[in-house]
């Protein structure tokens, strides 16, 4: 308990395991605290096929080799855990456990990663991963020669949109309003695509199919109307989560409630660093987060050097 570590990681994701795998190499004694699964996101992820140098591979393989890469090197992980209080301002920093312990170090890198918004409708955990992506980098070849849904209408729905028809031989967007919140140009790029097809003020009312998605019911708001729609896939982009809310007040978050980090990862206080789907960023992969984990280990080091 009187040990003060050169840095505790909270959040064993890709980017906090990357982080350990780094400092704890480099001989910097490392604790990562995880609340969930050790993985992350990675572990909720059936198959990973775009990860340089691996072949398809499970979300879960690549999370245990981690995780082993990482304890290898010296690195301490304690999972199931909850942090109740963190002192993040003094130079040595605490944070303590639901459970009474309290673990100090001289930097903190969070790395809580986040989440997708999901429409918490009949059918949407059943078919997870058998059919619902919420991601068109990481899924859209598994749907190439077949038709999908797109859930939303912000940027991200429309470019996915468009970037899905590269796969699927139709794409019908389902938007709850008769109008899209996207920049006017995505809009006039998925107008002007042949493969995509738009039903307005409507809504998605649940997933249906034996072991894979087979169709979806879609109600249109304005008449209370419901129709089953065949598909083959249903992409949602509704939004997205970073797991922030305990941090609200300890570290410089933006309006999105992500953490505000420079370019080497630092946030507003000394000795904080952030890294992962949790900072202010525009994609979400397990490379940028594996990239970014560098990063802040690698500043980490310098940090304590100096
Ligand atoms: C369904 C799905 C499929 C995907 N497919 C791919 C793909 O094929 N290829 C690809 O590159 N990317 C894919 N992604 C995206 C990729 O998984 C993520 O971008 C990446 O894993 C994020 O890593 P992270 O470490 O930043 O965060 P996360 O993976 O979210 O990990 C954060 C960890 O921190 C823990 N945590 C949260 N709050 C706390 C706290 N307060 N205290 C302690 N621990 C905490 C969480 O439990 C979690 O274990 C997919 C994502 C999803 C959801």
């Amino acid at each position: 308990m009187d040990e003060i570590f050169d840095t505790i990681i909270i959040g064993a994701g890709a980017a906090g395991l990357t982080a350990g795998i780094y400092t704890s190499r480099a001989k910097l004694s490392t604790l990562i605290l995880n609340e969930g699964a050790i993985g992350g996101q990675m572990v909720l992820t059936e198959e990973i096929a775009n990860y340089p140098g691996l072949p398809v591979t499970k979300g879960y393989v690549l999370a245990d080799n981690m995780k082993s890469q990482a304890k290898s090197f010296g690195c301490k992980i304690k999972s199931n855990i909850k942090i109740t209080k963190y002192n993040l301002d003094d130079e040595i920093k605490s944070v303590e456990l639901e459970d009474g312990r309290k673990f100090k170090s001289r930097t903190i890198i969070l790395t809580p990663g986040g989440t997708p918004r999901s429409l918490n409708i009949e059918g949407e955990d059943e078919f997870k991963g058998k059919g619902i992506s919420y991601c068109a980098t990481c899924d859209g070849d598994f749907f190439t020669g077949k038709e999908v849904v797109v859930v939303g209408g912000g940027n991200s729905a429309l470019e996915e949109a468009v970037a899905l028809t590269n796969f699927a031989t139709k794409v019908t967007i389902v938007h709850l309003f008769d109008h899209f919140q996207a920049f006017k140009h995505a809009v006039e790029e998925a107008e002007k695509n042949p493969k995509i097809e738009f039903i307005m003020e409507s809504e998605l009312r649940g997933f249906y199919g034996n072991t894979q998605l087979e169709k979806v019911s879609v109600e249109h708001l304005p008449s209370g109307k419901r129709s089953e729609l065949k598909t083959d896939g249903t992409f949602i982009f509704i939004g997205y989560q970073p797991n922030t809310t305990d941090l609200k007040n300890e570290v410089e978050l933006n309006d999105r409630n992500e953490i505000v980090v420079d370019s080497d990862m630092k946030t507003n206080i000394k000795g904080v660093f952030a890294a992962g789907d949790c900072i202010n960023k525009k994609y979400r992969q397990v490379t940028t987060a594996v990239a970014d984990g560098t990063i802040a280990a690698l500043s980490v080091a310098e940090y304590l050097r100096n």
